[in-house]
């Protein structure tokens, strides 16, 4: 389950912004998942809990936003809703869609005590 790694990198990336920012809890993470990221928000939501024990964001609220996968077509140069990575543009059927969104997750917003 790789949701756990990623889980523990938002962690890092919580106590580094805690260490700059001088802040002691986090009360809330909002994590964007893009559609295209396979990261599953079930398999994120079951391991947050226990990765963020005994952290700054122990008992914090998760909050998880999907992110639909957006591409643009390098033939026709029309935005391109994307469900997989491969999916050919559904204007001119070309493939090679240059992805644009949706292919990563990141910490969207952090709410701090
Ligand atoms: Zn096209």
């Amino acid at each position: 389950m790789h949701e756990i790694s990623l889980l523990e990198s938002v962690l890092d990336t919580l106590e580094t912004q805690a260490k700059q920012q001088g802040f002691q809890r986090v009360k809330q993470v909002v994590l964007e998942i893009g559609a295209l990221s396979c990261v599953e928000a079930d398999a994120l939501r079951f391991g947050f809990d226990v990765v963020m024990k005994n952290s700054l964001a122990e008992h914090a609220e998760l909050v998880i936003i999907n992110v639909t996968g957006q591409g643009v077509c390098p033939n026709c140069q029309q935005s391109v809703l994307l469900e997989t990575l491969h999916d050919p543009c559904h204007h001119c059927g070309s493939f090679g869609v240059k992805v644009v969104q949706g292919q990563a997750m990141r910490i969207k917003e952090l709410i701090v005590t």
